[in-house]
């Protein structure tokens, strides 16, 4: 298992659909564990595999001291809808009121190609919306009014993380010692 980093707005991998999996095999199964071991890391109450570079339909929570993990998710939303702050660890700092559906069923699989069906409201529901957009290339902050997409983005190119020009490569600090 290994501790990923987390890429930042501005990464293209965050903005691209990823493809589903179809080997339900050990990379899969590192895959979760390293996604799991990032998000507690960071830490955060999910993470979606494109957010570590790796263009997979696969995300990890932890929401209510329960951790989980889906695969080739297909999502059934109430018409309930809950508002509440949102954030993202592609976007540290940053949090803002999204609006998401109350509950969620969610069909998938688990990593080792069982099928499973996970039943969420509130914060759960939340963490499987945010974390399944991201398997779309789409951002919580497309999912905000225009006006406060607007503050978010005045945001986002004042933040210190944040380079206009793509994301910043960060040398592992061993990278120096011969
Ligand atoms: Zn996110």
């Amino acid at each position: 298992m290994a501790i990923q980093t987390v890429r930042l707005f501005g990464d293209p991998v965050l903005s691209t659909a990823a493809s589903a999996v179809v080997d339900f095999d050990k990379e899969l199964r590192t895959l979760v564990q390293d996604l799991t071991e990032t998000m507690l890391n960071a830490p955060g109450a999910g993470l979606a595999a494109p957010q570590i570079g790796v263009g997979l339909r696969v995300f990890v929570w932890d929401v209510d001291e329960e951790l989980g993990h889906l695969i080739n998710p297909v999502l059934d939303l109430s018409d309930d809808k809950q508002e509440g702050d949102e954030g993202c660890l592609s976007f540290p700092g940053l949090l803002y009121n999204t609006s998401r559906a109350l509950r969620v069923v969610a069909k998938g699989f688990n990593m080792f190609g069982d099928p499973v069906q996970i039943e969420g409201s509130e914060l759960l529901a939340r963490a499987i919306q945010h974390e399944t957009d991201h398997l779309d290339g789409i951002l919580f902050i497309d999912r905000l009014d225009t006006a406060l997409r607007k503050e978010a983005m005045k945001a986002i190119r004042e933040a210190e993380w944040f380079n206009e020009n793509g994301p910043i490569i960060r040398v592992s600090p061993h990278a120096g010692l011969y």
